[in-house]
Parts: C-alpha cells; structure tokens; sequence
C-alpha cells in the first residue's frame, strides 16, 4: 500500500506499521537511452549492514532528502533499491596497459540514478562493490573495506584540494567477509560523479562501428555536458577540443600536488575532466621524476611523468573514435592532428601557471618555468618530501635572516620573487593557497585501514576531517604532516579488485 504524497511514499509492512521511505528524487536520463549503452542490474543482498561514513555536506549540495540511518544504511549499502532508481551497470570497453579489451563496463558498480543538486548540475550516484553484474567477468563483484575507504579519503580530499574529481556519499559494511589472499571485510563505497562516461565508453561503440550509438553517446554527452556546443558547426571537434583542454588542466593539477593516478587505462580517463576510478593512486612523498606506486605497474607505464604523454595517448584514442562520427571522416583528420600537436603547449601553461603560484611567483614570467623545473630538480637530487618542500619555501619569505640552503635555485628564486614588488604578506598568503599542508599519505592511510580492519574508525575519521582543509595549518599531532619513517614507507599500492 503506497501514500500519494509528492514528498515520500509510506508503505505498511506486515504487522501494519508505518515504514516512512524518504524520497530520492532520481532521474535517470542515461537509462533512458538504448538498451546498449547497459546492463540492468541489482545489488545483492548485505548480510549485515552498518554504516561507516556518510558524507552530510555532500547529500546537502546534491538536495537529497533528511534520512534516517536506517536509510542510509539500506541504500548505501545496496539493502534496499530507492524508491526511484532505474539500477543498471554502464558498459565500456578500454585499452589497458595499451592493450584494448572490447568489453569491460561496471563490473562491481551499479549506477542508481541521477539527480539534481542545488546548483542545478546532474550527478550521477553509483555504488561500488555491490556485487555482480553483466560485466564481472571473473570478478566477484565486491570491494573490501580498505579500498572502499582509501577511495573515499583520497576523493574527498583531491576535491578540497580543489582537484576536479569523482566524490565520495558513503562507505558501508556489509557483513560479508570477501576474499582477496586474505579475508576482508566487504563494503560498499557510494561514488558521486558530474560523469561517469569515459573514453573507453566512446570506444565502445566506435569500435564495434556502432556508428548510430556513436552519435547517441556524443548528442548525450554535448547535451548533458557542454550544452554550449549544440550551436557548434562541428559539436564532434569543439568537444574534442573541451576534454582536451580539461584533461590537460587535470594533469597539470595532479603533477602540482605530486599525484600519482597510478591506473590511466582509457577506461579510468573521463570525458569531463575528472579524477575517477581511484584505485593504486597515491601522493608522493619524496620526489621522484618517475615514481611508481602501482604494484600492477611493472614498467612504469603511469609513472608520475609519464602521467602527460599517457593523456596525450588516450585523447588520441578518443580523436580515433570521435573522426568515426564524420560522413568524412579523412576531411576532418588534419584538424583533429593539430589539436593533438597543441596537447603539450597547452599542458605547459597549465603547469607553468600552478607550479610559478606555488614558488610565489605571481606575475607571469618566462624564468618561472625554470626555476620550477630547478627546484624539482634540487628536491629529487636530496631526496626531500614534495609537500613539505613547497609548503615550507615561504619560510624564507618570512624572515630574512632565515638562511636558504646553498644551492642556486635559491639565490635565483629570491631574487624574482622580489623582483615582482608586491607585498611578501600577500605572496606568501597565495602559496599557502596552492601548497598544501595535509594531503592524504599513503603510510597513514595503510595504518588507518589495518585499524579499520579491526573495527577501529577513530584515525579515518581523524584524518577526514584534517583533509577538509588542506591548506591551513592545524592544531593536531604532528604525524599528519610528516612524511613516512623509513620503517612506514609503503612501496607498493594495489588497486583492490
Ligand atoms: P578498475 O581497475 O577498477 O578500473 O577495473 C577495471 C575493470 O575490471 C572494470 O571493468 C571493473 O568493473 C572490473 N573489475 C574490477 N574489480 C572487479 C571485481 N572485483 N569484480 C568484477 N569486476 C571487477
Ligand atoms: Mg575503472
């Protein structure tokens, strides 16, 4: 028996008392399109679910309804289906250490629906680690508690870091116990995204030469995404154009805060210019020009530097997919070269642009680019923390007498911050802005994921919450900020599936 009430649907239950279901307001334009582009799904049954997290400033921006922890708990641990939710699994395929695979899709995450948020912008909401769909393959479909919380606390904090990213609803348990070498605890962790379409989803179809979904997947994406573009003589290009631009900003804010994406599969590359998929992903602490953290990155495909030409790799295969959308294609193939041949320079003034803020470089200046690549140079020579180095060069802004170390960058890099005249308050004020004091270390995620393991949440907690403002210093233990003894230091991250 259901109410009628626009604002939520009461239900009895069997003994004839009132379940009160607050009422998410889902729309879900994506399973409105061809049965193709998914796979309709459903989450399996939690044995025993509890919440561990749920993010309350996030469901405000997102205008979802007040809910009790009971509901919480239900939906965002995939115990109960909203009342408005189409659940389906995406379908993409990707190329994967370069290696294409036709059909990958969401083979452990279930989108639920889309809604509105405050500010009228569309996200999607999608579980991860529900179980299984279409797409599993030999996978069970389920994430352990580790990387469900390694994906929340490091989502959440590239987006206070002020990284474009996928975020981070909720973590539950689900009672499970899953096996991965070893038995863990199972989650669910619920992911918010702007778009969860990816390169892999456009090759999808562009290399089945479904060239009618081909177009659908890019209307809907120009509709969806940049509505500016229906106007365009060439919607395909302009577009092309966008991601380029976007992803080659993204990049350039990774490597700014020494971000290691660790898994650049054209499956994991967004068609908006978003971090997604966190998997091995880690920050650096000492600098390393060609760092690797992955464990399934042998050869150092995604290594921190390589991380520029590997985006320049994958929008050459979104270019390859997008030219199939043409009648003719070979009339549209020199425009799409000289996008490609402008990746680098555009890349560059995206990097030159965060990296001189970061050295209180304000004015534009063609020394800054230097003098950026000579302290790179000088922190990987002495092996000194990425973070704390930058955080702490407006020390020797402060205080005269405070002396720099010898070595030349410094001698150089005094005199053009001085050469700009402007006041050093208002200098050191805007590095503060852009060189964080907290960024989510991989040693303190590894301690308070054990800890979690053993139904301890206080350091997760803990940690969160200093995330949420990166850039100000805080009154809290000293170990937050200070990179890895070298008995902590992690060496190897893994993805988790
Ligand atoms: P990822 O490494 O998370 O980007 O995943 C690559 C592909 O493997 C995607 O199609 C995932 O859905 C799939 N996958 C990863 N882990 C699992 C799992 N435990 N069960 C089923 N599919 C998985
Ligand atoms: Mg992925």
């Amino acid at each position: 028996m259901n109410c009628h009430c626009s604002l939520c649907s009461v239900e009895l239950n069997f003994f004839g008392s009132i379940i009160l279901d607050s009422l998410i307001n889902f729309d879900n334009s994506y399973s409105r399109l061809p049965s193709d582009f998914y796979s309709p799904s459903s989450a399996d049954l939690p044995p025993k679910p509890k919440i561990v997290i749920y993010n309350h400033d996030l469901s405000e921006q997102l205008n979802l309804p007040k809910m009790n922890e009971v509901e919480i708990c239900n939906y965002f641990s995939g115990a109960k289906k909203p009342k408005q939710s189409t659940p389906l699994a995406m379908a993409y395929a990707g190329h994967q250490f370069g290696h294409y695979s036709p059909l990958l899709g969401d083979g452990r995450a279930l989108l639920l629906g889309e809604v509105i948020s405050k500010k009228n912008i569309r996200f999607d909401i999608s579980l991860k680690g529900s179980g299984p769909t279409k797409y599993s393959r030999r996978g069970d479909g389920k994430t352990a508690l580790g990387p469900a919380l390694r994906e929340y606390i490091v989502s959440e904090a590239m987006y206070h870091l002020g990284v474009p990213t996928t975020r981070a609803l909720a973590v539950t348990t689900t009672g499970e116990t899953i096996y991965r070498e070893q038995p863990l605890p199972g989650a669910v962790i619920t992911r918010v995204s702007e778009s969860f379409i990816r390169v892999g989803t456009f090759e999808y179809f562009a290399r089945q030469k479904d060239n009618h979904n081909l177009n659908v997947l890019l209307n809907y994406k120009i509709n969806r995404h940049y509505p500016e573009l229906k106007k365009s003589s060439n919607p395909a290009f302009d577009f092309f154009k966008t991601v380029l631009n976007l992803q080659a900003k993204l990049t350039a804010h990774w490597m700014s805060l020494g971000f290691i994406h660790g898994v650049m599969n054209t499956d994991n590359s967004s068609t908006a210019g978003l971090t997604i998929d966190y998997g091995p992903c880690a920050f650096m602490d000492y600098y390393k020009h060609d760092q690797v953290y992955s464990y399934i990155d042998q050869r150092g495909r995604y290594n921190y530097s390589n991380q520029v030409p590997i985006t320049l790799w994958n929008l050459t295969r979104l270019a390859e997919c997008l030219l199939k959308t043409y009648d003719h294609p070979e009339q549209q193939i020199k425009n799409y070269e000289e996008a490609l041949s402008q990746f680098e320079n555009i890349f560059n003034q995206f990097w030159a642009q965060k990296m001189s803020i970061k050295l209180g470089l304000i004015q534009e200046n063609e020394a800054n680019t230097e003098l950026a690549k000579a302290f790179l140079q000088y922190l990987e020579m002495n092996s000194l923390d990425f973070t704390n180095s930058f955080r702490g060069l407006t020390q020797y802004l402060k205080n005269e007498n405070n002396q720099t170390p010898e070595h030349p960058f410094f001698i150089n890099w005094i005199k053009q911050v001085k050469t700009q005249n402007l006041p050093m308050n208002i200098i050191i004020n805007k590095m503060n802005q852009v060189n964080p004091a907290y960024i989510p270390r991989n040693h303190l995620i590894e301690q308070l994921i054990q800890e979690a393991n053993n139904n301890n949440y206080k350091s997760f907690y803990e940690f969160n919450k200093i995330l949420s403002s990166p850039y100000e210093t805080q009154q809290v233990h000293n170990k937050y900020r200070l990179p890895p003894e070298p008995d902590q230091i992690v060496t190897a991250t893994f993805c988790g599936t």
